[in-house]
């Protein structure tokens, strides 16, 4: 059998292509690695294959679940967490095998929210230029002590649980927000409403999915509502903050800072090489100009030990799929 692999970057294939000798031994399968993303024009890509796998920015919409399954695809297997890119209710309607990775490494995407509010905070991204040109002046480059700050985490899944741990490790206050906060969650911090959690935290970080009732989460009226000079960080999904309200909140110095690690649009920049292009998205552009703004294209869970972990439950779940057994992480 063969498996399109839509958005296959060279580490999507150099991992997939390394695990499927252990997790796939002893079946004909082919893994056929597309870069392209999968879209309703790019699906006839997967004609000949009875599997798909895609990742955060490929569109799984109604539309194009029925191209694939009109085409002969039986499986779909999603190499990341978040599936907020699928139409379930129709995958279910025709009958679609779909699996996700639930879990690979949280504590990379929490290390992650942990490096960019470092960054942000010290200046290192500032500093490293600085120093290299013979700069070694402090001007413009004053940080705040995090031990002792209020820490708000909204989501306290995984990876806002691993993100707890960090910061109760660095003796900060930590807050958060879940409609079901996990028992675990005690021995770091307290669970509050959203609300409080916005009056109270001097950084905000978030780590719940995508969802109708969590799209801007982050409003203006969510923003008015913050410390004046708390910090964003979201390495969740772009469309948990409303951009525009964003830069409305930095440009009133309420908002003291934000970084993200995810972009609504992203799906129109992220994981390609735009360096000799212009960027075509006025909101990313002004973000991009504000000093404390610090953007990474989602990355948070781009560890060497996530992406095997990714490829092996991802070519697992097919495994699964093949020998008709039960399968965990299917949806
Ligand atoms: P998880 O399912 O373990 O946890 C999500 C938590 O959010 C749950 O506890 C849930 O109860 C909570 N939640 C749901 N609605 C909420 C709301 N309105 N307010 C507050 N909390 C709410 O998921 P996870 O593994 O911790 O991942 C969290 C998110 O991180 C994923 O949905 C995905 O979007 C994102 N993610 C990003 C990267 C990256 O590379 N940047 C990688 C993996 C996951």
């Amino acid at each position: 059998m063969r498996l399109t692999v839509f958005s296959a970057q060279p580490y999507d294939r150099d991992s997939l292509e390394a695990v499927a000798r252990e997790r796939l031994a002893g079946r004909d399968v082919t893994l056929v690695h597309q870069p392209v993303a999968l879209s309703l024009s790019t699906a006839i890509l997967a004609e000949g294959s009875q599997a798909v796998c895609v990742f955060v920015n490929d569109c799984l919409d109604a539309a194009v679940l029925e191209a694939l399954q009109g085409l002969g695809v039986r499986a779909v297997l999603l190499r990341c967490a978040g599936y907020n890119n699928l139409d379930l209710a129709a995958a279910r309607r025709l009958g679609l095998f779909v699996a996700r990775v639930p879990a690979y490494s949280p504590e990379a995407v929490a290390e992650h929210a942990l490096a960019l509010l470092m960054t942000l905070n010290r200046k290192t991204h500032r500093a490293y230029n600085r120093v290299r040109e013979g700069n070694f002046a402090l001007d413009g480059l004053l940080g705040s002590t995090l031990n002792g700050k209020t820490v708000g985490l909204v989501g306290l899944g995984q990876i806002g649980l691993a993100t707890a741990r960090i910061f109760h490790g660095l003796g900060c206050r930590v807050l958060g927000h879940d409609p079901q906060p996990p028992a675990a969650f005690a021995a770091y911090g307290d669970a509050v409403a959203l609300d409080a959690l916005l009056d109270e935290a001097d950084v905000i970080s978030l780590h719940c999915p995508l969802l109708e009732s969590t799209r801007y989460l982050i409003d203006a009226v969510a923003l008015a509502r913050m410390k004046p000079g708390a910090v964003l960080i979201n390495t969740s999904r772009g469309a948990l903050i409303d951009t525009e309200a964003v830069i409305q909140a930095l440009k009133r110095r309420q908002l003291g800072g934000l970084a993200i690690d995810v972009y609504e649009q992203e799906s129109e920049l992220f994981f390609q090489d735009h360096s000799h292009d212009y960027i075509d998205d006025d909101l990313f552009v002004r973000l991009m100009t504000f000093p404390n703004v610090l953007i990474t294209g989602h990355q948070g869970f781009f560890t060497a030990e996530a992406l095997r972990e990714i490829a092996l439950v991802t070519l697992g779940n097919l495994a699964d799929f093949l020998d008709g057994r039960a399968c965990p992480n299917a949806l």
